[in-house]
């Protein structure tokens, strides 16, 4: 360690608390990392990156870097995607020899959008312990500042980059009760944001968090229907690391309210048939529950007149 090193700053009162913890022999140590700035870093993850025998990590040079910032050395082990069962079968045996091993992936937290979890299921097959150190997660730290009400989100990461198989599960998602959370790279985003817009219409909120804690950190919230419009704009809104969260279908969350509201508009000028097809792009509900609703609203209308 050098004379900045974590070990300088690990030494305030408050910091004596991570030692209320333990930090058991033979044991696998789950850690993020940040997301961009490289001080969202925890106390206690720098503790136990000096506590550690190794470091196994996804790419040696980005975590050497890291890991020189701060004034730590360790040994590096390379567990990335193509040697994740490899890497598995050798932490395993160094564990079982009593070892402490930090996993890091490049940037946030291990086994989200990231190598990691056959390594910790490897682990636990073994019968041995994984511990998590908490930190950054691009997923949590953008739905942190959505503003999005819904309080269930539904993890989908990074979509398939074929058009036919990105529409399949598109459309299987259409309906789920929760935001979407999607990760996407710059070359894809404004194809991905069309994508969402043919999948979901004009209505839904959209966020675009771009460059999460970093010089050029962006957060963005539209209607899905603005947004090609809002990326086009600048090019520079269409570079660097984005999530995006779609707010979740009003189908799905709707009691039935909005899809009523929309049918009674509807049905003052146009058919059953009309204003349930109408209806149903407009709300992204499912034309056959809005049809059944149309017939109840029309009667009651007619009953009323
Ligand atoms: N394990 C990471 C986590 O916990 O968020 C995710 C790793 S995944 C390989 C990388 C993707 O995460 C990027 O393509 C981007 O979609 C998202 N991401 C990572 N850092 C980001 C940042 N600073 N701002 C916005 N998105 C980010």
């Amino acid at each position: 360690m050098t004379e900045h090193s974590a070990s300088n700053l690990l030494t305030l009162p408050i910091l004596s608390e991570v030692g209320l913890q333990t930090y058991p022999l033979s044991t696998l140590y789950v850690l993020a990392t940040p997301i961009g700035n490289v001080c969202d870093i925890s106390l206690r993850a720098l503790h136990v990156l000096s506590l550690v025998d190794a470091v196994a990590c996804e790419d040696t040079r980005n975590t050497a870097h890291l890991l020189h910032r701060y004034g730590i050395s360790k040994p590096l082990l390379a567990a990335h995607q193509h040697n994740e069962h490899e890497a598995a079968e050798k932490i395993v045996a160094r564990l079982q020899a009593g070892e402490r091993i930090a996993l890091v992936s490049d940037a946030g937290t291990p086994g989200v959008s990231d190598p990691g979890a056959r390594i910790v299921d490897a682990v636990l097959k073994a019968g041995l312990r994984a511990l998590p150190l908490p930190g950054p997660s691009a997923a949590i730290t953008a739905l942190s500042v959505s503003g999005l009400l819904n309080d269930q989100f539904h993890f989908v990461g990074f979509l398939p980059s074929k058009a036919r198989q990105r529409e399949t599960i598109l459309a299987s998602l259409a309906n789920v009760p929760a935001t979407l959370v999607l990760y996407e790279a710059p070359h894809r985003i404004v194809e991905t944001v069309d994508a969402l817009v043919s999948a979901y219409g004009p209505t839904r909120q959209i966020v675009i968090a771009r460059e999460l804690t970093k010089l050029f950190e962006t957060v963005h919230r539209c209607l899905l229907g603005d947004a090609p419009e809002w990326l086009a704009a600048d090019a520079m809104r269409q570079k660097g690391e984005f999530v995006i969260l779609i707010e979740s279908s009003p189908a799905a969350t709707d009691d039935g309210a909005e899809g009523d509201r929309i049918l009674k508009i509807l049905l003052a000028e146009l058919s059953v048939k009309q204003a349930a097809s109408l209806a149903a792009q407009i709300s992204s509900q499912k034309k056959n529950a809005l049809y059944d609703r149309a017939l109840v609203l029309k009667a009651l209308q007619d009953a009323e007149n």
